[in-house]
């Protein structure tokens, strides 16, 4: 079993697919969607599938058939230093446990190689240090 995160894009006209119900009825994938957006001309998200790597690429190939755009997702959390104030509200929050206090300087180290880029800490940050580039 392997892990892969995705980006999909989708169009006004396939945005009522449901992606998650193919992925595990065809393809016995285990979806997870760590972020969606619906927007003007279409909608955004970002999908994690485990699975075994042939059923993987063949959902990639299904997907892109289906006119859905599909690109591998490597972006993570990025922190603005300057705007982070180490308040810690953010630690709470992330489900994979990025931040953490450094218990010398009391500043938050944010871990990268943790981020599942699921997006819930953007709102958590009071001054908005934290984004996410979909
Ligand atoms: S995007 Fe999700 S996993 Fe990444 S740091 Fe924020 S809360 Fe944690
Ligand atoms: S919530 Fe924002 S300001 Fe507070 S520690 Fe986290 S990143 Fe820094």
């Amino acid at each position: 079993m392997i892990q892969k995160r995705y980006k999909l894009k989708f169009s006004e006209e396939n945005l009522q697919e449901s992606v998650a119900y193919i992925l595990v009825s065809k393809f016995n994938i285990q979806p997870n969607i760590l972020r969606a957006e619906v927007r003007d001309d279409g909608g955004v998200m970002v999908l994690e599938m485990k699975g075994r790597q042939e059923d993987i690429d063949a959902s990639v190939v299904y997907l892109s058939d289906a006119g859905i755009s599909i690109k591998a997702f490597d972006k993570q959390i990025l922190k603005d230093a300057d705007r982070c104030t180490d308040c810690g509200a953010c630690i709470s929050i992330c489900p994979t446990k990025c931040f953490t206090p450094d218990p010398e300087t009391w500043e938050v180290v944010l871990n990268y190689d943790k981020c599942i880029a699921c997006g819930a800490c953007l709102n958590a940050c009071p001054f908005h240090a934290l984004t996410l580039p979909l």
